[in-house]
Formats: C-alpha cells, sequence, structure tokens
C-alpha cells in the first residue's frame, strides 16, 4: 500500500495543491492535522483534503479554530491568526472539524503487510507534545503500540529510530533547496521508528518548499519529499486577507 502522508498543511492552498499534483498515486491519504491556522485559505483546504483523507486526526490548531478549547496558550500571532479563522470558516466546515478524532489513532491493517501504524499530531501520547529531539522522542518510541508512528506539530521533517541500546535522528539529506526533491529512509525490522513528513504549508526547517512523505507498506520505506509551491500567491492572499505579515514572510524563510 503506498500512503501519502501529510501535516500542518496550515491554510496554505497554493502548497497543499503542489503536494497533491507532486504525490502520483496513492492509496491511503493519512493527514495529521492543523490544516487551518495561520494560512489564508482554510476553507478551500478542509474541502480540498476532507474528500481525500482516508484518516484525519485532529491538531491543535484544528481544535482551537473550531471553538473547543481557547486560545489562551497562543502566542498573539497565532491567537490572530485562530480568531480571523474562527469567522472565516463555513458552519458546516467547524461543524466537521469538531467532530475528528484526537490522536492516537491506530490504522487498519493493510493487505500486504499485517503491521499497525499509529498517527498523531504531536506525540503518541499527547497530541499537544512536540517531539524535536532524541529527548522527546525516547518515551513514545518506548510506549506506543506499533513499530511506526507518524507526527507533525514541530513543523520539521525528521524521524527518530531506535532499537534496544541503539538510537538515532534522521534528517533527509537533498541535494539543494531547488525544485522537487526526494530522500528515501528504509525500514528495517525491528526499530521502532517516529517520523514527521513535515509541514505542507508552514516549514521550519529553513526550506521553504511544501513537506510531505509518502509510506509504502511493501517496499518497506518511507520517502520523504520537498516541492517547490507558489509562494507569491500564498504570500498575497495572507496580505490581502489582513493577517499578521510575519504570517507571509515566514514563508519564505522556512521558519
Ligand atoms: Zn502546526
Amino acid at each position: 500500500m503506498r500512503v501519502l502522508v501529510l501535516s500542518d498543511i496550515h491554510g496554505n492552498l497554493e502548497a497543499l495543491a503542489a503536494v497533491l499534483d507532486a504525490a502520483g498515486q496513492w492509496d491511503a491519504l493519512w493527514n495529521l492535522g492543523d490544516m487551518v491556522g495561520y494560512g489564508a485559505s482554510p476553507n478551500q483546504v478542509v474541502e480540498m483534503i476532507r474528500p481525500l483523507a482516508t484518516l484525519t486526526v485532529r491538531g491543535n490548531h484544528d481544535r482551537i479554530c473550531c471553538g473547543l478549547t481557547s486560545t489562551r496558550n497562543f502566542n498573539p500571532m497565532a491567537r490572530a491568526s485562530a480568531k480571523w479563522t474562527m469567522q472565516q470558516m463555513s458552519a458546516e466546515n467547524l461543524e466537521w472539524m469538531r467532530a475528528l478524532p484526537q490522536g492516537p489513532l491506530e490504522t487498519e491493517r493493510t493487505p500486504e503487510d499485517e503491521a499497525r501504524v499509529t498517527l498523531a499530531h504531536g506525540s503518541p501520547l499527547h497530541e499537544d507534545h512536540y517531539i524535536h529531539n532524541m529527548r522527546d522522542a525516547w518515551a513514545p518510541l518506548q510506549q506506543m503500540a506499533t513499530q511506526i508512528a507518524f507526527v507533525g506539530h514541530t513543523h520539521i521533517q525528521c524521524g527518530f529510530a531506535q532499537k534496544e541500546h541503539d538510537w538515532h535522528e534522521l534528517r533527509p539529506h537533498y541535494a539543494s533547496r531547488e525544485g522537487s526533491q526526494m530522500w528515501t529512509l528504509p525500514i528495517a525490522a525491528e526499530v521502532r521508528y517516529l517520523i514527521n513528513p513535515g509541514a505542507v504549508g508552514q516549514p521550519r526547517d529553513f526550506d521553504w518548499r511544501a513537506a510531505f512523505a509518502i509510506y509504502d507498506s511493501a517496499a518497506r520505506e518511507v520517502v520523504f519529499h520537498r516541492v517547490p509551491y507558489d509562494l507569491d500567491a500564498a504570500q498575497e492572499r495572507v496580505r490581502k486577507a489582513g493577517l499578521p505579515k510575519r504570517l507571509a514572510l515566514r514563508l519564505r524563510e522556512g521558519c
């Protein structure tokens, strides 16, 4: 089974369109949340991803933008964009977001591969936890119910692998920051993996290109991808919407 794994679209319609275009054919789409917040196209993004996603877990921005929890813990920029998003979204889209499950979710068994996979927005242990380094990854790697978990939330494309006392961090190596690039991670038996496909709509690893991953359960590999998208159009929409200017600038900086 070939699965498109994506996270943190953040209302960036141009980035999502480029990812769907570049991903080719897939059998399932796993969406790790934060579809909205920051970007200027929340309704369009939800309406594009909703019919395509096989499984979706909610992100903290999804939860807050549909009014399930308050903006209290958000910084002023995140709060301003959450309030704007809440006002823009249709009643139907808000209702759909309110019903989204909180991670972790376990996927169905696939025909070729008996293994299930865990999906979470932040961590398999808590939807709001950030996994930035091996220290953050250690407890979830021990405690998660499956060999592989996909997580988002940090907006940084990376992975963490562990086999008994042997562990390492994984960072995709790309030849350049131009054009479309990919990097393959083979999945080894008896190694546990936490994998972050990166952010579609607001990368924070100093690479502005949209990030996603393809998990191939038969080939036992995860392929990380970066693809360029119409950045100018996405920035223009943010400016026209009257959202904080920094939200447009940071798209180019990739941070
Ligand atoms: Zn996010």
